[in-house]
C-alpha cells in the first residue's frame, strides 16, 4: 500500500485536479491520500486571524471568497446536482464553524496557540471534502477523514506539534484498512493532528508533507509518493542557476539537510518518520507524471564529485553573541536555547569560539530573538548584534566530510569571486558544508559553486 500526498498546486483550479485525478486512475496498488488546503486558502485564514483580532470586517469577505472558491471548483469538476448539493452543504456546515470562531475571535480579542491551531486545520478539512466529491464524480471511490478524529496524536506544541509516532500506530490502521479492504481511497487532511485531550495541534506551515510521512509510518506503507507541481530536487534552484538538473537519487540525511537550507520542494521533517523502516519517498510532478521525478531513500550513493545539489537559504539573520569569556561559561548555551525557545524561536545552528556565540534563526525571529536575550548582558556577554543581511549557502552530498580537497574546491570557487564569507561550518554534518555570506553576493555565490561541481554535466 502506498500513500500519495497532493499537496495545495495539485489542487488548485480545474487543470490541476484533472492532472491529480488522471494520476489516480493509473495507479493500481490500494492507496491512501493525504491532501493540503486548496492552493492559497491557509494564507488566507492566517491573514484572517491577524486582522480578525482587531475587526471583524474581514470576517466575511475571507468567508465568502472561501465559499465561492470551492464551490467553483466544485462545479467546474461535478455535473451531478445531487453530489454538488450534498458536498454544498458539507462545506456549508464547516465554513459556518470556521465564521463562528473567527468571530469569536473577533469579540474576544484573545488568540491563544489552541484557536490559531483549531482555525487553521479548516483549510484542510474543507479540500478533503471537496476532493471527496470530486473524485467520486470520476469514478474513484473515495472518503474523507480528519486526522484528528482518527488517531494522529501529538505532543502539546500547538503550532509546531510533534507526532507521537508509536501511538499513531497503533490507532490509526483501524480507521484506515476497512476503507481499503472495501475498495475505497480514504482521503486524510494533512498539516494537523491532536493531542491527548484532542485538541488540535499543527505540525507547522507548509508541513503536510510530513503529515504523509506520519500517516505512511503508522500504516506502514511501502511507499511515499509526494505530488508537487515540480520535478523534484534540483542540482540548484533553476530560477538563480537555469542549467541545474534534477537529482534522481538522495539519501534521507542528504534530502534533510537541502530542505534545512532552503530548497522548498520538501518540509524539512518528512523524512523523519520514514527513517524507522527505510520508507522510500518519491517527489513527483502532476505535469510530467512519465518522468521519475527524485527517490529519496536510505541508500547513500556517494557521486564521484560528491556534490550533489547547491542550496540556500534567504530567510535566516545571525545572532551574534560576544563577549571575553563566553567559550568559558558553563550553561550559556543552554541559557540562551531556553530564552529563545520560551519566544518560540527555532535555533538552525550554532557556530561558536571562545569569545563569540553565533546563532542562525529565521529572519522574522530576528528582533524578538535579540530582545530575549538582552538580559544575558551580564558582563561576561558584552555584545548581542542582530544580521539580518546575511544569507546562508550550503553544498550538500554524501563523502563530502570523507573527501580530501573538497573544502579547497568549494572555497576556492567562492574566492575567485571575491566574494567574503562571514562564517562556514565544517564537518558538523556528514552530508553538508555551509557558509554564510552578504545578500548581494548569493547569486554569484551558487553559480560558482554550482559551476565548480556541475560544469561538464550535460542535462
Ligand atoms: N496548508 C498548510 C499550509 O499551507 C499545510 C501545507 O500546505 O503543507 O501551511
Ligand atoms: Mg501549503
Amino acid at each position: 500500500m502506498k500513500v500519495l500526498k497532493f499537496g495545495g498546486a495539485s489542487l488548485k483550479d480545474k487543470a490541476a485536479y484533472k492532472e491529480t485525478i488522471r494520476i489516480l486512475k493509473t495507479e493500481k496498488e490500494p492507496k491512501v491520500l493525504v491532501l493540503s488546503a486548496i492552493y492559497g486558502i491557509t494564507d488566507w485564514l492566517e491573514t484572517t486571524i491577524r486582522a480578525a483580532r482587531h475587526s471583524e470586517q474581514s470576517i466575511e469577505n475571507t468567508t465568502t471568497r472561501i465559499r465561492a472558491w470551492h464551490a467553483k471548483l466544485l462545479t467546474d469538476l461535478v455535473s451531478d446536482p445531487t453530489m454538488i448539493a450534498d458536498c454544498m452543504n458539507e462545506l456549508e456546515e464547516r465554513v459556518q464553524k470556521l465564521e463562528r470562531l473567527l468571530y469569536g475571535l473577533a469579540y474576544t480579542e484573545e488568540m491563544t496557540p489552541q484557536l490559531y491551531a483549531l482555525i487553521m486545520s479548516f483549510g484542510e478539512r474543507l479540500s478533503v471534502i471537496l476532493s471527496a466529491t470530486i473524485f467520486q464524480a470520476h469514478g474513484i471511490p473515495a472518503q474523507y477523514l480528519e486526522s484528528d478524529r482518527i488517531g494522529i496524536v501529538t505532543n502539546d506544541f500547538f503550532t509546531s506539534a510533534t507526532a507521537i509516532l508509536p501511538v499513531i500506530r497503533k490507532k490509526l490502521p483501524s480507521h484506515v484498512k476497512p476503507l481499503l479492504e472495501k475498495g475505497i481511497t480514504p482521503l486524510i487532511t494533512g498539516f494537523f493532528g491532536a493531542n491527548k485531550d484532542g485538541k488540535v495541534t499543527l505540525f507547522g506551515r507548509n508541513s503536510s508533507d510530513y503529515s504523509a510521512a506520519v500517516i505512511a509510518h503508522g500504516l506502514r506503507a511501502d511507499s511515499l509518493e509526494i505530488w508537487k507541481d515540480v520535478d523534484g530536487f534540483m542540482s540548484a534552484d533553476p530560477k538563480l542557476v537555469p542549467e541545474s538538473t534534477l537529482i534522481e537519487k538522495l539519501s534521507y540525511y542528504e534530502a534533510a539537510e537541502l530542505s534545512y537550507f532552503g530548497a522548498k520542494i520538501l518540509h524539512p521533517r518528512t523524512v523523519e518518520p520514514l527513517i524507522h523502516d527505510s520508507i522510500p519517498l518519491i517527489i513527483r510532478n502532476i505535469y510530467r507524471p512519465d518522468i521519475p521525478g527524485t527517490e529519496i531513500c536510505a541508500n547513500e550513493i556517494v557521486k564521484k564529485t560528491i556534490i550533489k545539489s547547491v542550496a540556500y537559504n534567504k530567510n535566516i539573520s545571525v545572532l551574534r553573541i560576544k563577549g571575553p569569556g563566553v567559550g568559558y561559561k558553563p550553561g550559556v548555551i543552554s541559557e540562551i536555547g531556553t530564552r529563545l525557545a520560551t519566544c518560540g524561536i527555532n535555533i538552525y545552528s550554532i557556530i561558536t569560539s571562545q569569545t563569540c556565540i553565533n546563532l542562525l534563526i529565521d529572519r522574522k525571529d530576528s528582533k524578538v530573538g535579540y530582545k530575549a536575550l538582552q538580559v544575558l548582558k551580564d558582563g561576561l556577554i558584552e555584545t548581542i548584534e542582530h544580521c539580518d543581511d546575511e544569507v546562508v549557502v550550503a553544498a550538500v552530498g554524501a563523502g563530502l566530510k570523507q573527501t580530501p580537497g573538497l573544502a579547497a574546491k568549494i572555497f576556492n570557487a567562492i574566492a575567485a569571486q571575491q566574494i567574503n564569507i562571514e562564517m562556514i561550518s565544517l564537518g558538523a554534518s556528514d552530508v553538508a558544508t555551509y557558509f554564510i555570506v552578504k545578500d548581494p553576493c548569493l547569486i554569484p555565490a551558487v553559480n560558482a559553486l554550482h559551476t565548480a561541481f556541475f560544469a561538464n554535466v550535460k542535462k
